[in-house]
């Protein structure tokens, strides 16, 4: 069995004979590459190499691609935003009941351009075949947050929360459709951040009023596609775990938990991803922080179900190389250690 195929195993919830490492490598990467961030950011090639050779060179798992942007400005270019002005992105226009009939129609074949994406799955088949392919996106309820503006999201949730609702489900098929034009070009693994919904920002209460249909919704036609889903639960969703993990998530790459306590609770039921903290410690800690709280991720995580170690949020372009080499390490040793325990 390949590597792609053990990983995706793994997301499916059998033991893959080893620990995969799948750091949200995209900035790092580009870096790495030591070509100026916006030139690789920008074109399709330059970044699907630094992907590649970046993977390669310290042997961890997983490629990212830049997905089909530009779902909101499809949406919401030309209308008038928060500041007054015509906006270019679609960010901050959705502020009444009137300009929601304002979005345009959209065609995902006609408004979005995937010709870019096409292109780096391309060269990362050709060039690194036996890793499966990633890339970011918002589920429809996160997209109303950005559309709304965030802070008219949060006061609307408690003053007209059937007007979020009507913003949420006239975005979903836009969203859904271009969830398809990425299964057809074929990246393996869905990963959706949910910061805007967390604890940190919201009750429990409204993201069970409010966001929680969509957000079920929104998986079964991710998984529909034949795509596998990970749900990036940034920031506190220590309140609301538990309706996370019934929503038909592959994986949860949680953050800011208590890690060894969702491991208990949650990890026979779906594949878990994380914990290192990105910036306490994978940026600014030292190697041999970084390889013990690796270690320990992965031998609380692993006699419990299956896991893929990460930084717990996107990894900072500038995180020390011998930081990310630690980390690898660390899940080598930690499956050795596990696999002479095993009494299988
Ligand atoms: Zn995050």
């Amino acid at each position: 069995m390949g590597r792609k195929e053990q990983i995706l195993q793994a997301i499916d919830g059998k033991y893959p004979g080893y620990i995969p490492v799948i750091p949200v490598a995209n900035t790092f990467a580009a870096k790495w590459s030591g070509k100026p961030m916006g030139a690789v950011m920008g074109n399709p090639q330059l970044y699907a190499q630094a992907m590649i050779d970046c993977r390669k060179h310290f042997d961890y798992d997983g490629l990212w691609v830049n997905g089909v942007g530009g779902i909101t400005a499809a949406l919401g270019q030309g209308m008038t935003d928060k500041f007054g002005k015509k906006s270019t992105n679609g960010e901050s226009v959705i502020l009444t009941r009137e300009s929601l009939n304002q979005l345009h129609d959209f065609k995902a074949a006609r408004d979005l351009k995937p010709d870019g994406m096409i292109k780096a799955v391309r060269m990362m088949k050709e060039q690194d075949p036996d890793q499966p392919i990633f890339t970011v996106v918002s589920s429809p309820a996160s997209t109303a947050a950005v559309m709304m503006d965030v802070g008219n999201f949060y006061v609307s949730m408690i003053k007209d929360p059937e007007f979020v609702k009507d913003v949420i489900r006239r975005i979903t098929e836009p969203i859904v459709e271009s969830v398809k034009m990425i299964a057809d070009a074929g990246v393996d693994v869905i990963w959706n951040p949910m910061p805007t919904l967390s604890g940190t920002c919201i009750s429990k209460k409204l993201y069970e009023e409010i966001c929680r249909e969509s957000n079920i919704y929104f998986n079964e036609q991710v998984r529909k596609c034949g795509l596998r889903l990970v749900a990036h639960a940034c920031g506190k969703w220590d309140d609301r775990f538990d309706l996370l993990f019934q929503e038909g998530n592959d994986g949860i790459h949680v953050s800011e938990c208590n890690f060894p306590e969702v491991c208990q609770k949650y990890g026979d039921k779906v594949c878990l991803m994380g914990d290192i903290p990105s910036v306490p410690v994978m940026l600014l800690g030292t190697a041999e922080e970084v390889y013990k709280t690796a270690f320990d991720n992965c031998m609380a995580a692993v006699p419990h179900g299956t896991f893929i170690l990460s930084p717990d949020c996107g990894m900072p372009p500038n995180v020390p190389y011998e930081n990310v080499e630690a980390m690898c390490k660390a899940a080598k040793d930690a499956a050795d250690k596990y696999e002479s325990k095993r009494s299988y």
